[in-house]
Order: structure tokens, then C-alpha cells, then sequence
């Protein structure tokens, strides 16, 4: 059997929701099937969630929020119309809304519950839709489905037990349609995931029901080797390890939300990425192992808004403990780090750049000063990082050479390169003013044989500064 879960664009609509229902029908195997709220159905739209949102936050702040709460039935209602349905729906979505409005409950306990509504309805929807059809299938609530989850709210994480009650999932007859996003605590408060949750939640499911396939449906085709506001139609992925997506996603692969992986990962359930728009393309498929021999590097990644901090001392590397207290400067005031490069006599530590404030800066240096008495401490702000990620990387002989000598070529200077410990990235830091000729230079070493073929879109076309 297999789960299949579908994003925000694919039940953004009537239009939508019957593609979905096509894809259902279309293969038996698709039995458990999980749903995004509404996502934007042009660029400018706001998904179904932010519209929640927006009528939590009015309400808590004793605003009148009948303008907010008509956004959200009008379109529910418009779906539900479009898809020939009872409008019994719309009166149970307008219940739980006005419900979960009245609730005495904590604000942030309140906001997860409001949250939870778009999901809901979708699922509400898409089995009433099935069932229109003509299918065997039914709406089923996270918690009959098993999904039990500590009480973290906005941040949810999964409770173990969780995966033998959603075993059970697999004897139900017919198409389970659960909403994604929320699971409840065993004292029966409702929490949601992290945003973006739907896919945390179509994980966990592929993985209690111990299914053959993950399918994840969005609106590409497939992922792509590098961004496309980088590279004109860049090439594909077919396929790609987990430890490749994980690598890919967390430098601005946004295909994927990134904890999502981790219980396919751990079940081994291979993932695949499909377009709801063109459901015959194959799509990218996510598994554990593939051959690397062809193809060593699968991707090219990137992200900005990250900072340095430098810091160097004579004899660093004799003084034990160093490094621990450095770490632990960054720790006691709350700063996630991302890498810590070191040398003989120095060490960077590599963090998001959003985390450190004027003040934090200025508690961080003087601590670094007295504390551990360095020669010189520095900052560099504006740094991007652009990762080469690949399985057959390490064991390639040249590839850093490659990587390295087309940044020569290009005129870009690194700040940085990590290979660390990761078996299946390199990282380079280099100024974000320089990032974009360094992402192009990079495609056009490892993707392409004949240069004179490649077009980059311009800066002005896609309206970058
Ligand atoms: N609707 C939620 C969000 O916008 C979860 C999801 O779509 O996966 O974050």
C-alpha cells in the first residue's frame, strides 16, 4: 500500500481537489491519503493557514474579526460549490471554527487549534469528494489515524507509541483521507507540527503503516539539480538519497520540509516526489542507496544570511577545552551554530545571521575576550554558503579541485570550505554579493558538457536586486 500526500496547491481549488481524485482513483494501492490546507492559487493569493492565523490573532487581541472569518468560508464555500457538495460541510466547518473561537484555552493552545482548520477541512472535503464519486473512502480525525504528539505548540514532535496504533491504519477498508499538521497529546490537546507539518505528518504515516511508497505530490515535475532563478531549466534529479535531500534541504531546497525525512528515513520507505499538474511524469524518487558511480554530484544548494565569527589564538590547538568554551559562550546565549571550522590557531563558528543582534554581538565578543583571552575575534556578516552534495564525493578524487578552480574562473574569492565530517557535501562560504556566479560556475563544471549551451536567466528577469 502506499500513502500519498498532497500540498497546499493540489486542494487549493475545485480544479485542484479533482486532480487529486483522479490520482486517487487511478491506483488502488493509494490507500492512505493526506492533505495540506488550501494552498495560493496565484502568487499573490494567502493560503488558507496564514488566513487562520490572521483570525486568531484578531480575536486574541479583541479586534472584530468578521472580515477575517468571512475570507475563510467564502472560500471554503466557493470549493465546496465547485465540487457539487453537501453544504452540510460548510456549516460543520463553520462549527468547529466558531468552537475552537469560543475555546478558554491558552493562546498559543488556541492558535494550533485555529491552525488546525485548514487541514481538516481539506480532508473533510477530498472524502466527501471521493465518496461523491462513488469510492469507498472516509475522513479520519489524526487521532483515530494514531498520531500522538508531546505538547509543543506550533513544534509538535512524535510520540513513539504512535507508530503500532498506526499500523492499525492498514485494516481499514477503503481510502483513509487524514488532514495533515496536527496530532493530539494524550490529554487530548490538539498540537500542530512545525509549518509546513503536512509533510511530517504523510512521514509518519508511510512509516507506521510500514507502506511500500511515500508519494509526495506538489506542482513540479521534479526537484531540480540547482534553483531555477539561478539556472535556465536546469536538469533534473531522478534519484536521490535521503542524506542527499537532507543535505539539499538545508541549504534552500524548499521541495521538502526537512524533519519530514526522518521517519521515512528511518523505515527505509522510499519517497517519491511527483506533480499533482502532471501526475505521468516519474518524478524524483528519495531512497536510501543508489549508484553514485555516474553521477557523483546530485545537486547544488545554497542559502544566504549566515555569519562568521572568527577567532584566533596562538597554541589554540594545545589548550584543552577551547573549543568547548567557545561553544558554550554561543550556547549560553541561545545561538543555534551551524559549523565550526577550525585550524591550528583559529576557529570559525558559522551561525544564522538573524540570531545575533547588536546586543548579542556585543555580549559575544566581550565574553570571547575575557573569557578566553584570544588574540584577534572578528565578524563577518553577509555570508552565503553554496554546498556541492553528492554520495560519490568523497571517494571522487578531484572534485574539490573542480569546485574550486571555477570559483578561480569566475573571480570569487571563498571565505570558507568545510568538507567536515558530512560524507556527502562540500560547503563553500562566500560573500552573498558573490553567491549567484558562484552557483552558475558550479552547475556549469559538474552538469554540463557543452558551456556554450547554458543560458542564465538575468538578475533584472527575475527581479532580483
Ligand atoms: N498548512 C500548513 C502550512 O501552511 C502545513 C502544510 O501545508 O504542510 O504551514
Amino acid at each position: 500500500m502506499k500513502v500519498a500526500k498532497f500540498g497546499g496547491s493540489s486542494v487549493a481549488n475545485a480544479k485542484q481537489i479533482k486532480k487529486v481524485a483522479n490520482i486517487i482513483k487511478s491506483d488502488s494501492s493509494r490507500k492512505v491519503i493526506v492533505v495540506s490546507a488550501p494552498g495560493k492559487r496565484f502568487s499573490d493569493d494567502v493560503k488558507m493557514t496564514d488566513l487562520l492565523i490572521e483570525l486568531c490573532y484578531a480575536k486574541q487581541q479583541n479586534q472584530d474579526h468578521d472580515l477575517q472569518l468571512q475570507n475563510i468560508m467564502v472560500r471554503f464555500q466557493e470549493i465546496i460549490e465547485d465540487l457539487s457538495l453537501d453544504q452540510s460541510i460548510l456549516e460543520d466547518i463553520q462549527q468547529t471554527i466558531e468552537k475552537y473561537l469560543q475555546f478558554d484555552i491558552s493562546p498559543m493552545a488556541q492558535l494550533d487549534a485555529l491552525k488546525s482548520i485548514g487541514e481538516d477541512s481539506s480532508a473533510k472535503i477530498v472524502s466527501a469528494y471521493l465518496k461523491h464519486l462513488g469510492l469507498n473512502a472516509s475522513y479520519v480525525n489524526p487521532k483515530e489515524a494514531g498520531i500522538f504528539v508531546s505538547n509543543e505548540p506550533g513544534n509538535a514532535q512524535l510520540l513513539p507509541e504512535s507508530f503500532s496504533r498506526i499500523y492499525k491504519l492498514r485494516e481499514r477498508e477503503g481510502v483513509s483521507v487524514v488532514p495533515g499538521f496536527f496530532g493530539y497529546t494524550e490529554n487530548n490537546d490538539l498540537v500542530t507540527f512545525s509549518r509546513g507539518g503536512s509533510d511530517i505528518t504523510g512521514a509518519i504515516l508511510a512509516a507506521g503503516t510500514k507502506a511500500s511508497l511515500y508519494e509526495n505530490f506538489t506542482d513540479v515535475d521534479s526537484v531540480f539539480a540547482v534553483n531555477p532563478n539561478f539556472v535556465e531549466n536546469p536538469k533534473d534529479i531522478t534519484v536521490l538519497t535521503y542524506k542527499e535531500m537532507r543535505e539539499l534541504s538545508y541549504a534552500g531546497f524548499s521541495v521538502f520540509h526537512d524533519e519530514a525525512l526522518i521517519p521515512a528515513f528511518k523505515e527505509e520507505i522510499p519517497v517519491c516526489i511527483k506533480n499533482t499538474n502532471n501526475p505521468e511524469a516519474p518524478g524524483t524518487m528519495v531512497v536510501a542507496e543508489r549508484d553514485s558511480t555516474d553521477q557523483c554530484v546530485v545537486g547544488i544548494a545554497s542559502d544566504v544570511g549566515f555569519c562568521s565569527l572568527y577567532v584566533s589564538k596562538f597554541l589554540m590547538n594545545r589548550e584543552v577545552g577551547f573549543g568547548r568554551k567557545l561553544l558554550n559562550i554561543f550556547e549560553d546565549e541561545g545561538i543555534s551554530f551551524e559549523h565550526a571550522p577550525s585550524g591550528i590557531d583559529d576557529m570559525s563558528v558559522i551561525f544564522r545571521d538573524h540570531l545575533f543582534t547588536p546586543e548579542k554581538e556585543q555580549i559575544v565578543i566581550d565574553r570571547i575576550r575575557n573569557e578566553l583571552h584570544v588574540d584577534t575575534v572578528s565578524i563577518h556578516r553577509d555570508l552565503a554558503v553554496v554546498m556541492v552534495v553528492g554520495e560519490g564525493l568523497v571517494n571522487t578524487i578531484g572534485v574539490a579541485a573542480k569546485a574550486t578552480a571555477s570559483f578561480a574562473k569566475a573571480g570569487i574569492n571563498i571565505d570558507m570550505i568545510n568538507q567536515g565530517s558530512s560524507e556527502v557535501s562540500m560547503m563553500f562560504g562566500v560573500h552573498a554579493v558573490d553567491l549567484e556566479k558562484a552557483i552558475q560556475s558550479l552547475y556549469k563544471e559538474f552538469f554540463t558538457e557543452d558551456e556554450s549551451n547554458l543560458t542564465f536567466p538575468s538578475a533584472v528577469a527575475r527581479g532580483h536586486q
